[in-house]
């Protein structure tokens, strides 16, 4: 780290100031409550603060305490998070909060050590438990983070190099203001949101801009280091939804992997398809007679992959041989819970 020219010494007085001035006003920072922090902390991963807040307030609702939620049953908590996406979230909660009362009595551990054996619970997490609902001196760093720290001190680290995130831990631990880890914690967290944005920060509104030397040097935009990108690869699939007296079929996708223990419509194995054949060719010759609708196209994306889909409506009058799945009637539909990337071809079968 360069600090010969721009000391940050300064840096925690400027930035709490600042955050006891301007600091939002997020639901989970009512409370030390250190179950509403984890269940905060676990829904911000990956997703906005504004697509969480009512998730987190339903949440609380339904299970106000850690007990609650332990006792939920697996359906009822993958429903309620229907829509946040990444629903391996949801399943680590609940298994963490099921351990959490048997192994540590009911009590969330306060140490980084027992919060990272806890499943969904990474070294960000953990340290983000540690320091806002227990005070511990320490700094939990994600991209946002990096970023910050990269233009404050003008060093070229990369947000998805692991080895670099814990240099910045050290740098951003080494300026820990005495008796407030927490608020540091957030105030950082607040800036790297709102004015140290990816794109065009808000220098001008900063508290530490008499600190920064990417500022000084007018490089802001060359911090932090451009990690390489590898395309995402894109799959085509052909959602298949079977109804048949007025009833669906779906099945639910296995507990591990991508959308694990979700519901799904079948697909189209591409194997049914001929060279060149259209999949409603394909479908009127595997179930004669049934009435054929068109559902859309709709592109999902992933962290790794993107699915391209085409979705077919298959109205049948004979009862088809299937292995697996299950028929359900509309209300059992509407409350299975479905991944995001499906959702839109439920609500267009259900108004069929
Ligand atoms: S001065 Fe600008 S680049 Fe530097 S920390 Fe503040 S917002 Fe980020």
């Amino acid at each position: 780290m360069n600090t010969n020219q721009f000391e940050l010494i300064g840096l925690a007085g400027r930035l709490l100031a600042w955050y006891d001035r301007e600091k939002r006003d997020l639901p989970w920072r009512r409370s030390k409550d250190p179950y509403r922090i984890w269940l905060a902390e676990i829904m911000l991963q990956q997703t906005q603060v504004s697509a969480v807040i009512p998730y987190f307030d339903r949440f609380l609702q339904t299970w106000p305490r850690l007990s609650d939620l332990a006792r939920a049953h697996d359906d009822q908590v993958m429903k309620a998070w229907e829509g946040l996406g990444y629903y391996s979230r949801a399943r680590n909660l609940l298994a963490a909060a099921r351990l959490i009362e048997t192994r540590f009595s009911g009590v969330m551990p306060s140490e980084e050590k027992e919060l990272l054996s806890l499943p969904g619970i990474g070294e960000y997490t953990a340290a983000a438990i540690a320091a806002i609902a227990f005070g511990r001196p320490v700094v939990a760093v994600d991209g946002n983070l990096v970023r910050v720290f990269a233009r404050l001190t003008a060093t070229d680290w990369d947000p998805s190099n692991l080895s670099q995130r814990r240099q910045v831990r050290r740098v951003a631990e080494s300026l820990l203001p005495p008796g407030r880890p927490g608020d540091y914690n957030e105030a950082l967290m607040d800036l790297g949101a709102t004015i140290c944005l990816p794109r065009r920060p808000g220098c001008s509104a900063c508290p530490l801009t008499e600190l920064c030397l990417a500022f000084h040097q007018d490089q802001v935009d060359r911090y932090p280091a451009k990690p390489r990108r590898r395309p995402r690869p894109v799959e085509n699939k052909i959602v298949l939804v079977l109804i048949w007296q007025k009833k669906f079929h779906v099945s639910r996708r296995p507990a591990q992997g991508l959308l694990a223990g979700l519901y799904q419509f079948d697909w189209l194995s591409p194997s049914v398809l001929r060279e060149g054949q259209a999949a409603d060719l394909a479908l009127a010759q595997m179930y004669p007679g049934a009435k054929i609708s068109w559902l859309g196209e709709k592109t999902h994306d992933f962290t790794h992959r993107q699915w391209q889909l085409g979705g077919y409506a298959v109205q049948v009058e004979a009862r088809p041989e299937l292995k697996t799945g299950i028929w359900v009637d509309r209300r059992t539909l509407a409350a299975l819970p479905f991944p995001a990337a499906l959702t839109g071809y439920r609500e267009r079968v259900l108004l069929l």
